[in-house]
């Protein structure tokens, strides 16, 4: 999705990420369903919806590699619409406080495994190394006998 270009898009009004409009136009409600988080899209609501998907959940960077999707804002009460991951910095200003971190939520649970097996494959080697270079040099834990 080419045409969602950071830098051109007034965050402070929330806009779809996939039509543009501002905040209150579209909403977008998230369900789990056999593990895997996706939209609802019987309760949400935009013109382009169909055109939205979250993809597998085993790939989730080849599927939506832009990384703008609708995540659950923690601090919205429960069900409210989900906020886009572009907009949660603007939305928490707008909504709630600019001392709030953002969420762990921002990133949803199988995209830090996406991330996991990412730094994984990236560090493997270096790990391999360490872990050879560690076993030179054994180290012992001194017992607390007194
Ligand atoms: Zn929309
Ligand atoms: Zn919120």
């Amino acid at each position: 999705a080419s045409y969602l270009n950071r830098e051109t898009i007034n965050h402070s009004s929330e806009p779809c990420g996939l039509c543009l409009k501002p905040s209150p136009m579209c909403q977008f409600v998230l369900r789990v369903q056999k593990g895997t988080i996706g939209v609802d899209f019987t309760k949400s609501t935009c013109a382009r919806l169909s055109k939205f998907s979250y993809g597998p959940a085993s790939t989730p960077f080849q599927a939506n590699p832009c990384g703008n999707v609708p995540v659950k804002c923690s601090h919205c009460p429960k069900g409210s619409s989900a906020v886009w991951r572009y907009n949660l910095d603007a939305h928490y200003r707008a909504k709630h406080s600019p001392a709030l971190p953002l969420p762990e939520l921002a990133i949803t649970n199988f995209e830090i495994e996406g991330l996991k097996v990412l730094w994984d494959n990236r560090h493997t080697a270096n790990r391999m190394e360490v872990r050879r270079r560690k076993r030179h040099k054994p180290h012992f834990v001194i017992s607390e006998a007194h």
